[in-house]
């Protein structure tokens, strides 16, 4: 019934925001954060949408960061969307991504696929272009069978159309969500390549730098991922959110709202979000 991680067609979702909101609503959601990708853009729309429809509505964005060579996704969580440190950091943000979409497309260029740039800026509707647009344009060319595949042969880390990029610093993103009123959260933590001992030291950075939880229970989390995520929320006294990582109907092993509950020693991330704490019911 509650779900803080979205993506809509404001990034790299398929769903318009009011198309994402219906669905929460039939998929039982009362609760819902938009996150897109570096852009706040969907969340006007989402909020309409959810009044109209009686859910509860979040202000929510998924940064992308950097610390120490590793890169890393900030979800940042019901701040003040007017906030002008936020809304500039996002700004800076952005360029990054619009200079590395120009190095992607020059890449897929080199690997002999044509025109890249054009087609993933299409399926992105003008809006923020990010890999999956990519995939998508790759797939509809014939180029993959699948998004995924695309991922695997041209896109992920170590394959040709692969940009290292420097984001956001980790600790400077997580401060203007907190300057904005926000709650900062570690989106899921599991899906790094990273050590267990970077892991750690990265999270006491988060944590020192005012982030306030970690996403203990993702769309396709285990009980065992959950026990994992709780344990490192619990090392460095961090509170957990819930979120699905919505994209797409397309995906079919993830549905909105479709989560499993977070540990009864963990304090949810919206524990001081008094309007939301005294409007859902939630087993803790
Ligand atoms: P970007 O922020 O442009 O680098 O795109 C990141 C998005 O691409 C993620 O949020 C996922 O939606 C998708 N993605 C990233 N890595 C993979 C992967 N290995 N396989 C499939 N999708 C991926
Ligand atoms: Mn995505
Ligand atoms: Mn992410
Ligand atoms: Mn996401």
């Amino acid at each position: 019934m509650i779900d803080l991680h979205m993506h809509s067609t404001a990034s790299d979702g398929t769903l318009s925001p009011t198309a994402l909101v219906e669905l929460n609503l039939n998929s039982q959601v009362k609760v819902m954060a938009l996150t897109d990708h570096d852009t706040l853009d969907g969340q006007q729309e989402a909020e309409q949408a959810c009044r109209q429809q009686g859910i509860h509505f979040i202000n929510g964005v998924e940064l992308s960061v950097s610390w120490n060579k590793h890169q890393f996704h900030i979800l940042g969580l019901n701040f003040d969307g007017a906030n002008n440190v936020l809304k500039q950091g996002i700004q800076q943000i952005r360029q990054i991504r619009d200079e590395r979409t120009l190095k992607i497309a020059a890449r897929l260029t080199r690997a002999g696929i044509e025109n890249t740039l054009q087609g993933a800026s299409e399926l992105a509707g003008g809006g923020l272009v990010a890999r999956p647009h990519f995939a998508r344009y790759l797939l509809q060319q014939g180029v993959v069978k699948t998004e995924q595949e695309a991922f695997d042969r041209y896109l992920k880390q170590g394959k040709p159309a692969f940009v290292p990029t420097v984001w956001a610093d980790m600790q400077q993103a997580v401060e203007w969500i907190t300057q904005a009123g926000g709650d900062a959260v570690l989106a899921h933590p599991l899906r790094y390549k990273l050590t267990g001992a970077w892991l750690r030291r990265a999270l006491d950075a988060f944590r020192e730098a005012g982030g306030s939880a970690i996403e203990v229970v993702c769309g396709q989390s285990t009980h065992a991922e959950i026990r994992q995520s709780a344990d490192f929320a619990e090392r460095h006294q961090l509170r957990g959110s819930v979120g699905s990582d919505f994209h797409s109907p397309a995906y079919q092993w993830v549905k909105p709202g479709r989560l499993a509950h977070l540990p009864k020693h963990i304090e949810p991330v919206w524990q001081d979000w008094t309007e939301i704490r005294n409007s859902i019911e939630y087993p803790q």
